[in-house]
């Protein structure tokens, strides 16, 4: 069994959900998630940049309070 503290990442677009494979594809760095190079650069990556992030903070407040 493979040591690996991170959660398995699967090539997935985090945008639009399309399996990524190869170079097709960048990690977006705010999020540490895969982008397929549709989404690369446009406000639906931001968007879905931005949401995944709110989710994450309401999971940090509702954990730690
Ligand atoms: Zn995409």
């Amino acid at each position: 069994m493979p040591k690996d503290n991170k959660k398995n990442i699967t090539n997935v677009c985090f945008s639009c959900e399309k399996p990524v494979s190869g170079t097709a594809f960048s990690i977006n760095t705010r999020v540490n998630l895969p982008v397929c190079k549709d989404c690369k650069g446009t406000g639906k990556e931001k968007q879905a940049e931005n949401e995944l992030l709110k989710s994450l903070a309401e999971d940090f407040v509702c954990g730690c309070i």
